[in-house]
């Protein structure tokens, strides 16, 4: 197949609370043939969400099992739980054309740097540390204690984003709209045939 027909793969990344995931739920919404990797992860299920849908909910045992089967793209350990991408969706989407939205933490967006070096990977910012900080404090899903822990995480993840060179672009996710433009825009320009 030409390279032209095959689709992109987008690593999107960001603290916890930056609003990758509503970013993301708009581009899928309005980008025709984009699709959303839905990764494996150990941690539990939150009230909302839907085995298959936004996560494989799966046991230490089958994550391990699937690393030694060498089904994941990447995969990484955040505060405690394993996550994983599956790579056979990802790669038959992209084969197919599609445009793959992939929602990983920077260690496995550096993965996919290295692994996928044409991919697209983008940093979402929240606009102040403040802003983050009540963006979480808003979720009534989490205990306090996770709420802390993830807001700690997130100055790591930062500076890592920042100094990695893993990223191309960098989105300050002020209003929802201008930054679900801002990757649209993204994509556009990169997808287009050279
Ligand atoms: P949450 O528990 O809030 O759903 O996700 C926690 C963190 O794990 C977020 O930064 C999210 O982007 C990241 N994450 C979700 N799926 C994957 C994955 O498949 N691989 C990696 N490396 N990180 C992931």
């Amino acid at each position: 197949m030409s390279d032209q027909r095959r689709g992109k793969l987008v690593v999107i990344s960001g603290p916890s609370g930056a609003g990758k995931t509503s970013i993301c739920d708009e581009v899928l919404r309005r980008l025709p043939g984009s699709v959303w990797s839905v990764s494996a992860t150990t941690r539990p299920k939150r009230g909302h969400e839907v085995d298959g849908r936004h996560y494989f909910f799966v046991s230490d045992e089958t994550f391990t099992r699937m690393i030694a089967d060498e089904e994941f793209l990447e995969h990484a350990v955040y505060l405690g739980n394993r996550y994983g991408t599956p790579r056979k969706p990802v790669m038959d989407a992209v084969a197919a054309g599609r445009t793959v939205l992939m929602e990983i933490d920077v260690q496995g967006g550096a993965q996919v740097a290295r692994r996928a070096p044409e991919s697209i990977r983008i940093f979402v910012l929240p606009p102040t540390m403040e802003t983050l900080k009540a963006r979480l404090e808003g979720r009534r899903t989490e205990s306090e204690a996770l709420q802390q822990k993830r807001l700690a995480e997130a100055d790591g993840e930062i500076g890592f984003a920042q100094s990695s060179g893993c990223y191309q672009f960098f989105i300050t996710n002020d209003i929802l709209e201008d930054s679900v433009q801002r990757v649209l825009d993204i994509l556009a320009r990169e997808t287009q045939p050279a």
